[in-house]
């Protein structure tokens, strides 16, 4: 079992009738077999046993695996191909370097203090891209994933750990106006920088089936909502989300 690794220990559905396959060298480009694309058939039970993610132009990302069918390689395809389409897969840990700086990838802040390094896990986010979330939270999310999904609900994030880098991308792009960039919180300040925030997609909050569930379940898995005006920011509290289940609330007091 590998939680860091979801991927390793699971069979994957080929749901796509047109799974084609990468070439090992270039994998934006196709293999091909006699004459046509070489495919895995729609249907298929597969294994994969590696992971690349490809950046691809400004902010996209594809992540491709490496396919095994009745135990025989067959070469790379896209995971979008696959039932699920590799969504809440971990990826593997990114462990802080030796005397990695405060402004470095692993680098935790909370409330304009630096707060130490994170071991940091990769996980694919609702949009397919790659997130990182904090290891110390990786069980309880897992555990709120899987809950949900027994009761027909798909929880994934769409942000998650950000560097301080990152947050300070976002901070100047929405202190210059720039398009496609919202209120954002000063690097250090903002509440993804301390590795215990996730941001759930829950369109228009009550009356979606993944905030009903999360008001209902997520504090009883450690996640409860605190800022106001935002119903997809859910951080993982474990105290704070006791103490809603004893007041049943899901919330931190004082939120709107
Ligand atoms: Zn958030």
């Amino acid at each position: 079992m590998s939680a860091t690794e979801s991927y390793l220990d699971k069979d994957f559905v080929v749901a796509d009738a047109d799974c084609r396959i990468r070439r090992e060298d270039n994998l934006m480009a196709y293999e091909m077999q006699g004459g046509d694309f070489k495919r895995i058939p729609q249907g298929s039970h597969i294994r994969i046993d590696a992971v690349r993610v490809v950046p691809t132009g400004s902010n996209g990302q594809l992540i491709f695996g490496h396919a095994i069918l009745n135990g025989t390689p067959v070469g790379w395809t896209s995971t979008r191909n696959l039932e699920g389409r590799f969504v809440n897969e971990t990826l593997g840990e990114v462990a802080p370097e030796a005397g990695a700086s405060r402004y470095g990838p692993n680098a935790a802040w909370s409330r304009g203090k630096y707060i130490g390094q994170k071991t940091l896990v990769s996980i694919v986010d609702v949009s397919l891209h790659v997130e990182r979330i904090a290891l110390e939270t990786l069980d309880a999310y897992v555990r709120l994933v899987d809950a949900a999904r027994a009761d027909g609900v798909s929880v994934a994030i769409n942000s998650a750990f950000r560097s301080y880098a990152e947050q300070k991308i976002l901070y100047d792009g929405f202190q210059h106006h720039l398009p496609g960039y919202n209120k954002a919180a000063k690097p250090g300040s903002s509440n993804h920088q301390s590795g215990i925030a996730f941001d759930i997609p829950v369109a228009g909050a009550a009356g979606h089936p993944v905030y009903d569930w999360l008001t209902r379940h997520a504090p009883d898995h450690g996640f409860v909502r605190t800022v106001s005006g935002e119903p997809w920011h859910w951080e993982y509290r474990p105290a704070d989300a006791a103490q809603a289940v004893a007041d049943n609330t899901f919330k931190v007091p004082g939120i709107a």
